[in-house]
């Protein structure tokens, strides 16, 4: 097999493992955030029985389909929603793998600094995926938002600006310009969603700040457009996220509302994919 496509399949395969190991860290996280409970406290039980789960019942998304999806103990029918956000999660960072398979080429080359920035970036870009994914379904259930959440969207979006800089020895100044155009992006959309909160005569609270904060960090991954056309897309995402949440913010579709962002911005991964390859 060409050592190419071997390592393309590879780096898609580990990807998406990671991902369903990772949508089962979310589903604690989302489970636990708005209770304001810690991540990592506490075993896990079935909810039925209260038998303590052992490791060969916690393997993410494999365990339940291997018990298809009841309890080991007293066959109780576990809640599918935990399975399904292991496979979306994994299915996300199987597609972002496939819409990055050039990230994958660091593989081939350990002593390569700018595949290892390639690399670096798109780790921290499926890290903020991941971050987005727990903000999307902790609104949907709870129409709240938690700036812990946010937070590791924001950060890998920043750490991601340091990782280009340092790829084109762009040192301290690229780097804080980079910074600038970030914030300019996020605070623009920002105001975008406040404007329209205001022109549909709606109220724009710390709630839906955290819940804009949460997806436009994705968009602003150099990666992901390609460095000249970010703020075009992200123009347009802000209009459409910000007319979307304007229009049903206080209604019972705004629960969808953080899905609806999400597959947004999957869809423009996919156009930005197709377009600029
Ligand atoms: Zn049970």
């Amino acid at each position: 097999m060409d050592i190419f496509l071997f390592i393309d399949i590879y780096f898609a395969v580990t990807f998406t493992l990671l991902g369903i190991v990772i949508g089962s860290f979310l589903n604690v996280v989302i489970y636990r955030t708005p209770a304001g409970r810690k991540f990592s406290t506490g075993r896990s039980m079935c909810m039925t029985c209260g038998h303590e789960l052992a490791a060969k019942d916690l393997v993410p998304l494999f365990s339940w389909l291997f018990l298809r999806g009841k309890c080991r103990y007293c066959k109780a029918p576990i809640a599918s929603r935990y399975a399904k956000i292991e496979s979306f999660t994994g299915a996300v960072f199987l597609l972002s793998a496939l819409t990055h398979l050039e990230c994958s080429w660091f593989l081939t080359d350990y002593s390569n600094t700018v595949l290892l920035m390639f690399f670096l970036d798109y780790v921290l870009f499926v890290i903020a995926c991941a971050a987005a994914i727990a903000a999307m379904m902790i609104h949907y259930d709870t129409q709240t938002s938690f700036f812990r959440v946010t937070g590791f969207t924001l950060v890998p979006a920043v750490l991601s600006k340091f990782v280009w800089c340092f790829m084109r020895n762009g040192a301290v100044t690229g780097f804080l310009k980079e910074l600038l155009f970030l914030l300019l992006y996020v605070g623009g959309t920002v105001i975008v969603c406040f404007l329209l909160s205001l022109v549909f005569g709606k109220k724009y609270t710390k709630n839906d700040l955290y819940l804009d904060l949460s997806f436009v960090p994705l968009l602003t991954f150099s990666l992901f457009t390609g460095l000249t056309r970010t703020w075009i897309t992200i123009a347009c995402y802000a209009v459409v996220y910000g007319l979307f949440r304007a229009v049903f913010k206080g209604r019972k579709a705004d629960r969808y509302s953080g899905i609806a962002s999400f597959l947004f911005v999957v869809i423009l991964i996919i156009i930005r994919y197709l377009i600029f390859r």
